[in-house]
């Protein structure tokens, strides 16, 4: 540690745990893949030892239904540690890089070095995949890690920590809770890397503190996720798969469907399905069916969610279907807004909760300005026949990712590269992508003893030298 990272960390209630981590993160570089894996198969296994106390941790902190903890925490952790598990010896073997003409006799590559002592922070909607899964990342690349989950989801916090404290000693992994001055005071720690999950305005305070130190970041953040549903759709198969990606976890997902267009022509067959298929998937005898259906997080989010209908029907939108809230129970029922204007607060902000804003296309041209217009979206969905039309949207529209006729499930598949770009993210994660995250690709040159191609260009630089440097300028 220098200096200046000394006397930040002196001061800092958190200094001795990151002293602690550092000293450690120093030894785990010796360490060996086969010690990485038996930490990643500890987190594995205590999780399928431990499903009833997760799903148990959710609901108690927003009634989170079992089978989306399930699909959405339990599995995507318990995958990504077998994936990481299968994979860590090839991604962490030191790889060969060709050598150009001009530097004949020796050999290039690529060794991985884990970055050092990490900090992870997550937001409260996936409480425990995203607090957990940045963690396999970060240990399968040989890192410690500081965890600071959500304080608005204290059953999942706590289940986490008491999880870190059975698994590991805190100079490698140790969960940090508290209020937002816990994370700043995390964040003025000379980190080797941060890793946030959370909203665009507080990914900016994040980097920022990050800059003081030239802490390296990955950033995944929200925004808002368009669907476009042109006339060549099936739009029955479009409306169901688009209800469960919007409505699971009651629309509090980061790659949920946002706001959808949805061509003229097929815009009343396609409101008509939408709604049969959140009455097929969420309601039973005309009521929301309670036990599938995940709560607002808590009344600050419940008020917010609540101001964006009021803001809509003072602006002239219209309440299509749901709209029902009840403030005891922090629910608002699924719901279809249309006829808003674009000035409304539904169609400006991320919507993060149940209501799905309609928006009438003409032609596709308009769609694509509209979005582009917009910071670049963490996920856009199109559903079609069309292979021309995709081609289109796929050149023509930055977004962290694309789903063509399916709706969030890229999410899932770890040989993807999952993550935003500016407003909705910077950097990538999952799979290899966020091995690589938490790693310093090392670049490593080397001679043999005795020989360089350098030598014939040392000084005293005599005519001769100065043609062949211009040959070699010109075309090596
Ligand atoms: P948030 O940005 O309010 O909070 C995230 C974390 O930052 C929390 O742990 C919180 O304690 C901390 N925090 C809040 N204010 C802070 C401050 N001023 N200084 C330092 N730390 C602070 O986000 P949220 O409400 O928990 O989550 C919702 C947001 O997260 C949405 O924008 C959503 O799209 C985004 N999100 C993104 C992804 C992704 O993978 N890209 C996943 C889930 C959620």
């Amino acid at each position: 540690m220098n200096t200046a990272e000394r006397t930040q960390t002196e001061t800092n209630p958190f200094a001795d745990l990151f002293k602690s981590q550092k000293l450690k993160s120093q030894k785990l570089r010796g360490g060996s893949i086969n010690e990485r894996k038996r930490k990643l198969k500890l987190i594995k296994d205590w999780v399928a030892n431990n499903s009833n106390k997760i799903i148990k941790a959710l609901y108690d902190d927003f009634k989170k239904p079992e089978v989306e903890v399930l699909l959405s925490e339990i599995q995507p952790v318990a995958a990504a540690a077998r994936h990481a598990i299968h994979n860590l010896h090839r991604w962490a073997r030191p790889k060969s890089a060709p050598t150009p003409l001009t530097l004949f006799g020796s050999h290039s590559s690529i060794y991985v070095e884990p970055k050092g002592v990490c900090l992870i922070i997550a937001p409260w909607n996936y409480p425990f995949n995203l607090l957990i899964l940045p963690l396999i990342e970060a240990i399968a690349a040989g890192n410690t890690a500081i965890l600071k989950p959500s304080e608005m989801t204290p059953h999942t916090a706590q289940l986490m920590e008491n999880m870190m404290d059975e698994l590991f000693e805190e100079s490698e992994v140790k969960v940090v809770q508290g209020e937002i001055k816990t994370t700043q005071q995390l964040l003025a720690l000379p980190f080797d890397h941060i890793f946030f999950t959370g909203s665009p305005a507080v990914g900016k305070i994040v980097m920022e503190a990050a800059a003081k130190n030239l802490t390296s970041v990955t950033l995944e953040l929200g925004g808002k996720s368009p669907v476009i549903i042109d006339e060549t759709a099936n739009i029955k198969d479009a409306a169901e798969k688009l209800v469960w990606g919007k409505f699971m976890n009651c629309g509090q997902t980061c790659i949920a469907p946002d706001y959808m267009f949805v061509h003229t022509s097929i815009f009343d067959a396609f409101e008509a399905q939408l709604k049969k298929a959140i009455k097929k998937e969420y309601y039973n005898a005309g009521e929301v069916n309670k036990s599938d259906y995940a709560r607002i997080v808590n009344k600050h989010h419940y008020a917010r969610i609540a101001g964006l209908l009021e803001d809509v029907v003072e602006k002239g939108g219209k309440i299509s279907f749901g709209g029902t809230a009840n403030a005891e129970e922090n629910l608002i029922e699924p719901t279809i807004i249309t006829g808003m204007p674009n000035s409304s607060r539904v169609m400006q902000e991320e919507i993060f909760g149940p209501v799905l804003p309609l928006v009438k296309y003409e032609n596709m041209e308009e769609v694509i300005e509209a979005i582009t217009q917009k910071p670049k979206p963490l996920a856009l969905y199109h559903f079609t026949k069309s292979k021309k039309n995709t081609k289109r949207i796929i050149n023509e529209i930055p977004a962290g990712g694309i789903c063509v006729n399916e709706s969030v499930l890229h999410f899932t598949n770890h040989n993807l590269p999952f993550g935003g770009v500016n407003n909705s993210g910077i950097g990538k994660s999952h799979g290899y992508y966020g091995f690589i995250a938490f790693s310093n690709e090392k670049s490593v040159l080397k001679q043999r003893v005795g020989l360089t191609s350098i030598k014939f260009f040392y000084p005293p630089y005599s005519n001769l030298i100065t043609k062949l440097t211009r040959i070699v300028a010109k075309y090596l």
